[in-house]
C-alpha cells in the first residue's frame, strides 16, 4: 500500500509536501503534452469567447480539469496581460497558492517570482515582471487597501469559490461592486461542481461555463453500524483494502495531526492515481460563539457535499471505491447538505476593521452572499470599539487605521501598537512572530519525551508562556540562528525560521505605522502590559477547580503544556482557547488585574475586578493522567 501523501499538521510541512509533489509529477510527462490532455483543453476557444463576451463568468469544473493552472495561461496567451496588466487568481490556502504558482512557472519555463508569482501572508514571491499572480484570498483583500479599484488587474479569478472562506465571501461583495464601474475588468468565479447556481445568482445571473469532467464510476460503501473509533476503523480499512482489493493508491481523510490527508485534498490539490478513498466523515471546523466571543476548532461531521467531493477523488484515473466509515442512514439524515460558510461561524473583527478602512461604514447592508449572524457583526464592532479602533459612532480612529496596516488579527495588532507606549516593541514583535507559528516550536519525539520535556523546562522564565517564547527566540538569536542549537534544545528549526521571517516582515511595517523599535532591556512588566492592552478580552480569574473568564464566567483551564500550569496565578490572559477534553487556554501570561483598568477603562469596571476569591484559594492542581495524555 502506498498512501497518496503524508501530511503533518503544520502548514510548513504541507507546503513542503506540495512542492515536492509537484516536482516529482513534473518528470512524468512532457509539460505541453499534459496541458493538451487536460479536460479543459478542448474548451479553450469557447471559454475565451465566453470571457470576451461576458464581464462576469462562473466556471464549473471538477478537480483536476485544469481551471487553476490553465485559465490564467489561456488569458495570457490571449493578450489579457498586454500593457503590463495582471491576472490575479485567488486561492483559499497558502499551500495551494504556492504550489500552483510553482507548477505554472514550470509549465511556462519561467523562474517562479518572475512572470508567474505568488503572494501569501508574510511572503511575497512576485516582482515587477509578474503578470500571473496567484495569491490567497486574504492577500487580495488587503490589496484593496492600496488599490481600491484593483486598477492594475485586467482579470480577477476567484478560485475555489465553493470553499466559501470568509475572505472569499468578502471578495465576492467587493469585486461585484468594483465591476460596476470597471467595465474593462473581467471577473471569473471558478468552482468545483458545487453551488454554481448560487454564484451565478449572486453575480446578477452571470452565465455558467461548465467543463465536462472525465469521471469514472465510484462505488460507495457504508458501514453497517456507526464506528466508535474512526482512527482505528481507518487503519483496519487500509489493511483490508491492501489484502482484498486490486492494487491502487489509497487516500484517507483525517482531521488533524499524524495525518494522512486533510480536507485540502478535497479540491485544491491534485493527486493522481487514487483508486480508493477512505472517508471517516469528519473535518475540523472553526466554530464561533457570538455571545462569548469564543472561537474554537472542533471536529464535526462533514457535509454531504464534502463527502461527495471526497468520493470523487477515487474516480479520476479508473473506476474507484469509496469506503465511508459511517452508515448510509447517517449520510442521509445526520449530515448537513453543505458546509456552513465560514462567515457564519467565525470572529469578524479582522474583516470589519478592513472594511471600515476601505470606507465601508454600513456593514449591515454590505452585499453578502450569505450574511453573517447579526450578533457576530455587533460583537465585532464592540470589540473594535473596546480596542480603540472605532469611536462611539463606529468610525475608524487613527489607532484603528494603524491597526489595519498590520496583516494580523486586531488584538495582535493592538498589542504591537501598545508596545510603542510601553517601550518594548522589540520584544513584542518577537512574541507576535512566535505566537503566529504557535504550537510547532517545541519538538517532542516519542522516544525522547523526557529529554524534550527537560529541554523545554530549561526555557521557563517567570511570568508566562509569552515570555518563554521570547526566551526561546532570544537564545536562538544568540546562537546565531543555529540549526544545531535547535536540534540540541528540541526546538523545531523550521518553525523558528518562519518566526524570523514573520518578525522581519512585521518589523518592516513598523516604519509605516510609525512605531519605533525599542527594547525594554530585560524588564518584563511593560511586555506583559502590552499583551494585556491587546488581549484584555481574554482575561480569566482563578476560581474553584479552574479559571473563569471575567466577562462571561465560562470555565476554562490552563493547558498542561503551559509554564504556568503548576503555578496557577490569580489573573491570566490567554492567547487562545482550544477545546480537546475541556476548554484549555493555550499560551497564558500572568497579569495584575489593575492593568485592565489602565488599558481598557471603557471595558472593565473596577467592581468586576474585585478579588473575592483571595481568602479561600483553591489548592494547586497536579496534572491528571488524562491531561498529560
Ligand atoms: P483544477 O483547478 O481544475 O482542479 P488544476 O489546474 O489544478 O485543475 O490541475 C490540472 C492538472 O495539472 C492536474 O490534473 C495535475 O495533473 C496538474 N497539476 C496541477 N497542479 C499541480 C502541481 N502542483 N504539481 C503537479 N501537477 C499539477
Ligand atoms: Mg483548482
Amino acid at each position: 500500500v502506498s498512501t497518496a501523501m503524508t501530511m503533518k499538521g503544520t502548514r510548513t510541512e504541507e507546503e513542503q509536501e506540495a512542492l515536492a509533489l509537484s516536482q516529482a509529477e513534473l518528470k512524468k510527462q512532457s509539460m505541453q503534452e499534459v496541458r493538451r490532455s487536460l479536460p479543459i483543453f478542448p474548451y479553450r476557444e469557447d471559454l475565451l469567447a465566453a470571457i470576451h463576451e461576458h464581464q462576469i463568468l462562473v466556471i464549473e469544473g471538477e478537480t483536476g480539469s485544469g481551471k487553476t493552472t490553465q485559465i490564467p495561461q489561456y488569458l495570457l496567451e490571449d493578450g489579457y496581460t498586454q500593457g503590463g496588466m495582471k491576472i490575479g487568481c485567488t486561492q483559499p490556502r497558502r499551500v495551494a497558492a504556492m504550489s500552483v504558482a510553482a507548477r505554472v512557472a514550470q509549465e511556462m519555463s519561467v523562474k517562479l517570482g518572475n512572470e508567474v508569482g505568488y503572494s501569501i501572508r508574510f511572503e511575497d514571491c512576485t516582482s515587477e515582471r509578474t503578470v500571473l499572480k496567484y495569491m490567497t484570498d486574504g492577500m487580495l483583500l488587503r490589496e484593496f487597501l492600496t488599490e481600491p479599484d484593483l486598477a492594475s488587474y485586467s482579470v480577477i479569478i476567484i478560485d475555489e469559490a465553493h470553499e466559501r472562506t470568509l475572505h472569499t465571501d468578502i471578495l465576492f461583495g467587493l469585486i461585484k461592486d468594483i465591476a460596476r464601474f470597471r467595465s474593462d475588468l473581467k471577473v471569473l468565479v471558478a468552482s468545483a461542481t458545487l453551488d454554481t447556481e448560487r454564484f451565478s445568482c449572486f453575480f446578477d445571473d452571470a452565465p455558467v461555463f461548465r467543463i465536462p469532467g472525465r469521471r469514472f464510476p465510484v462505488d460507495i460503501f457504508y458501514t453497517k453500524a456507526p464506528e466508535a473509533d474512526y482512527l482505528e476503523a481507518c487503519v483496519v480499512s487500509v489493511l483490508q483494502i491492501h489484502v482484498t482489493q486490486s492494487p491502487g493508491d489509497i487516500l484517507v481523510f483525517l482531521t488533524g495531526q499524524v495525518v494522512v490527508a486533510t480536507n485540502i485534498a478535497e479540491t485544491s490539490l491534485t493527486i493522481d492515481g487514487i483508486i480508493y478513498v477512505i472517508d471517516p466523515g469528519f473535518c475540523k471546523q472553526k466554530s464561533y460563539n457570538a455571545r462569548t466571543g469564543m472561537e474554537s476548532l472542533i471536529v464535526t461531521p462533514c457535509s454531504r457535499a464534502s463527502a461527495n467531493q471526497r468520493a470523487g477523488r477515487a474516480g479520476r484515473v479508473a473506476a474507484g471505491k469509496c469506503f465511508r466509515l459511517y452508515t448510509a442512514w447517517a449520510f442521509k439524515h445526520e449530515m448537513e447538505e453543505s458546509t456552513v460558510p465560514e462567515i457564519q461561524r467565525t470572529n469578524l473583527g479582522n474583516v470589519v476593521l478592513l472594511l471600515k478602512s476601505l470606507g465601508i461604514n454600513d456593514l449591515i447592508h454590505f452585499d453578502f452572499m450569505d450574511p453573517p449572524p447579526h450578533e457576530t457583526l455587533v460583537l465585532a464592532l464592540e470589540q473594535l470599539y473596546a480596542l480603540g479602533a472605532l469611536n462611539h459612532l463606529g468610525e475608524l480612529t487613527k489607532l484603528g487605521r494603524r491597526m489595519a496596516e498590520l496583516p494580523v488579527d486586531p488584538m495582535l495588532s493592538k498589542m504591537i501598537l501598545a508596545s510603542e507606549q510601553y517601550k518594548c516593541s522589540e520584544e513584542v514583535l518577537t512574541i507576535a512572530a512566535m505566537l503566529s507559528v504557535n504550537n510547532s516550536i517545541f519538538y517532542r519525539p516519542k522516544d525522547k519525551v523526557v529529554h524534550a520535556d527537560n529541554a523545554r523546562m530549561n526555557f521557563v522564565v517567570p511570568g508566562g508562556d509569552h515570555l518563554v517564547l521570547l526566551n526561546v527566540y532570544t537564545q536562538w538569536l544568540e546562537s546565531g540562528y543555529s540549526t544545531q542549537w535547535c536540534y540540541e534544545n528540541f526546538i523545531q528549526f523550521r518553525s523558528m525560521r518562519r518566526a524570523r521571517d514573520v518578525r522581519d516582515q512585521l518589523e518592516g511595517l513598523m516604519d509605516r505605522i510609525e512605531v519605533e523599535v525599542v527594547s525594554s532591556q530585560g524588564d518584563s512588566l511593560p511586555i506583559r502590559k502590552a499583551v494585556t492592552a491587546g488581549y484584555f478580552y481574554h482575561t480569566a480569574r482563578l476560581s474553584k477547580g479552574g479559571y473563569k473568564t471575567v466577562k462571561h464566567q465560562q470555565t476554562v483551564y490552563v493547558h498542561p503544556n503551559s509554564s504556568l500550569f503548576e503555578e496557577q496565578p490569580r489573573w491570566l490572559i490567554y492567547h487562545e482557547l482550544v477545546f480537546t477534553t475541556k476548554e484549555f487556554m493555550r499560551q497564558v501570561i500572568e497579569i495584575d488585574s489593575g492593568w485592565l483598568l489602565e488599558v481598557a477603562p471603557h471595558y472593565y469596571k473596577s467592581k468586576e475586578l474585585e478579588d473575592s476569591s483571595s481568602k479561600k484559594m483553591p489548592r494547586k492542581q497536579g496534572k491528571t493522567k488524562e491531561e498529560l495524555g
